[in-house]
């Protein structure tokens, strides 16, 4: 085994290639670039060297200056992580140079995979099932449109460089062919510097269905299948193991095929063979078509570590360093189901754009997680936006579907937009629960996946912490007199969702919102709603509301200023939120206009200015300055003159 290996990547691989090497003694240097300095994995390992800027290409992708770490430090083997310069054989080429081991395949089985044409025809030949299509040399138009004609469509162009989904176009019609064609093209070249590309049937009610294979150069095993058919946009979004309705047969069949494909290109290391697998009807043996193999460990590989007791960044390790491969075929064995979910930084109802920010709040439920980063870092604008991936491990898939319900329901993230809550509603999704996955699911019911949340007893949460009323707040003292009550502004993204709460006296609420009317009690478990216990929460942080449980959402609170006028419509200025009074400006009997300061608030860690609404006579001045006030409670009341 190595004493000293270096991590060519970041984020949570990176630290999760640590966690192998701490367990084995092995120790481990990081890379990181500018941006990254203060990255969880540099904090993980034992020595950390900078390698540039944030831009990847002058940092974390460039060759010479990641082999230049690894020699300065002593690190005799590199993992490469996935994703950076995983697949780069030039990378595995200047590393041997060097005299130092590459964690992954050899130079030559990256390249024989990887571009998919190649990959195709070689697969092919070792008798592997393919995708039908036309995957030859001739690029000109007129004759991959006679392939497709030829194929019959739709048909699924492809770059034959891609990854990550870029460079691919569904075509349903020959009459769209030729668009279609030109727009993969400048994609591919763009993305990847090479416009060619290949044409397949696009097999319908498609599953993508893939194996996890390992090789150490002479034989090779398989570690079953993963499931990742819930795609959007081809990337995937959740992933589970076994593949739900996976029969003993169909899966010998194919791990063969897997395996097959290993051996032909003599693969060492870890690798995933996928398949496209025609999902209409049950999975059948002569159902599932070789698409690409990604040589290197895929994002994820922890539902097969979960489902098989194996770790396989340690397997990756003790092949590089010349062992061979720990087990059999026959010593493999599946335990129960797994299921992960990625949870990314990104704006849903903005069509799913990477989001950025610093994440005030970070933990996470039970269950397996995988992450890259702490409470406090920033996910910043340069790098893959993957906050976090949580596996949940169960002895059925409805026992790891459940638990994977409950883990993500308990994380809570803020300060910082994600796809939590759409990754809840798939879980819940009730095709998926019944097992009926299909790459097509997220896109046909993503009206309903992404929809916002309106429960009104959530909604009633959010108000309830918006005012403050978590800790405690007025309502009792005054109750003697009248219900006092409050409006409240919740702002979903401009959109304002507008409630009421009125002091019912004795720590009960009155609460209006969404069209509904509701009882809050506040208990020692937090807020009782029309006497039911919710086991979501809401919380005022960094500003914002945000509700956390199995529908989370944030709320912007508009500014305080707007709150104070509304709240004076008759006449009254209300402290917006809890705080202290910094300084009065108004005497009791004094004129006033609108616009004029009358007192200055401090809540939050922020000076809130309460200004006159309209023009009139101070009536009443029911504070001093210094005094503590509770949210909802009156400074001062301007009569306007008759
Ligand atoms: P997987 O099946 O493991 O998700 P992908 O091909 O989608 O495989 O990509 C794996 C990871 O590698 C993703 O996190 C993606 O952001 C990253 N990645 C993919 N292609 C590139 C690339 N060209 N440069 C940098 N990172 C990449
Ligand atoms: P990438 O390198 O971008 O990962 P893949 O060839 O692995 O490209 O395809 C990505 C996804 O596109 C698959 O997971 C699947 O959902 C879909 N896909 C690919 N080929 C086909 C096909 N022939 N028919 C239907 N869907 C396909
Ligand atoms: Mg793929």
């Amino acid at each position: 085994m190595f004493d000293k290996i270096l991590i060519a990547n970041r984020g949570e691989i990176a630290c999760r290639v640590i966690d192998t090497c701490r367990r084995l003694g092995v120790k481990v240097v990081a890379v990181y670039s500018e941006a990254d300095a203060d990255a969880r994995h540099v904090a993980m390992a034992d020595e950390a060297v900078c390698i540039g800027p944030a831009a990847s290409g002058l940092s974390y992708l460039d060759i010479g200056k990641v082999v230049a770490a690894a020699q300065q430090t002593g690190a005799q083997a590199v993992h490469p992580g996935y994703g950076f310069l995983s697949e780069n054989p030039d990378f595995v080429a200047a590393l041997e140079g060097a005299g130092i081991t590459f964690i992954g395949p050899g130079a030559e089985a990256i390249r024989a995979m990887g571009l998919k044409d190649a990959a195709k025809a070689r697969m092919e030949a070792a008798g592997v099932p393919v995708v039908p299509g036309y995957h030859g040399a001739e690029q000109d138009p007129g004759r991959l449109e006679a392939e497709a004609a030829l194929i019959g469509y739709p048909v699924l162009i492809k770059a034959v460089a891609g990854g990550g989904g870029r460079g691919m176009r569904l075509v349903e019609r020959a009459e769209a062919f030729e668009d279609a064609l030109e727009s993969a093209r400048v994609e591919a070249l763009g993305a990847f510097g090479n416009g060619d590309v290949l044409i397949e049937k696009f097999i319908e009610h498609p599953r993508h269905i893939e194996v996890q294979v390992f090789g150490d150069g002479q034989r090779a095993v398989h570690l079953f299948e993963r499931d990742c058919s819930l795609q959007r946009r081809h990337q995937k979004v959740i992933e589970e193991a076994p593949a739900p309705g996976m029969t003993q047969e169909v899966r010998a069949a194919m791990g063969g095929a897997a395996v097959r494909a290993a051996k032909a290109i003599g693969y060492k290391g870890a690798g995933t063979v996928e398949f496209i697998v025609d999902g209409s009807g049950g999975l059948r043996p002569d159902g599932f078509w070789f698409m690409e193999m990604n040589t290197r460990l895929q994002v994820e590989h922890p539902v097969s570590e979960e489902i098989t007791g194996v770790d396989l960044v340690e397997w990756q390790l003790r092949v590089a360093a010349g062992e061979p491969l720990p087990c059999a075929q026959e010593d493999l064995t599946i335990r129960g189901h797994a299921m992960e979910a990625r949870l990314y930084a990104e704006d849903v109802p903005a069509g799913f754009l990477p989001a950025t920010g610093r994440l005030e709040r970070l933990r996470f439920g039970p269950g397996r997680v995988d992450t890259g980063v702490r409470e406090g870092d920033v996910i910043s604008p340069h790098y893959d936006p993957m906050i976090a991936k949580l596996t949940c491990h169960g002895a059925t898939r409805a026992e790891a579907r459940a638990a994977l319900a409950e883990g993500l329901a308990a994380t809570e993230v803020a300060g910082v937009v994600t796809n939590l809550g759409f990754l809840g509603r798939l879980i819940d999704h009730a095709g998926f629960r019944a097992g009926d996955v299909e790459t097509g699911l997220i896109a046909r019911d993503l009206e309903a996946l992404t929809a916002p949340c309106t429960e009104p007893e959530l909604l009633a949460l959010a108000a309830l912490a918006a005012l403050g009323l978590n800790e405690g707040g007025p309502g009792e003292g005054f109750a003697l007199w009248a219900p006092l009550s409050w409006p409240v502004t919740l702002l979903r993204g401009a959109e304002p969702v507008e409630g009421r709460i009125s002091a019912l006296g004795g720590g009960a609420y009155g609460v209006e919102i969404g069209g509904a009317e509701m009882r809050a009690e506040r208990g020692p478990e937090g807020w009782r709603i029309d006497g039911r216990s919710l086991k979501a929460r809401a919380e005022v942080i960094g500003g914002e509301v945000q509700v956390f449980g199995a529908e989370p959402m944030v709320f912007a609170l508009p500014d305080p200023l707007e709150v104070g006028a509304e709240a004076a419509g008759e006449g009254a200025i209300l402290a917006p939120m809890p705080g202290v009074v910094r300084s009065l400006h108004v005497r009791a009997g004094e004129t006033v206009q609108a616009g004029d300061r009358l007192a200055v608030m401090e809540a939050m860690k922020m000076e809130h200015v309460m200004r006159a609404p309209h023009d009139g006579v101070v009536a009443e001045l029911a504070v001093a300055a210094g005094d503590q006030l509770e949210a909802g409670a009156l400074i001062v009341r301007i009569e306007a003159e008759a």
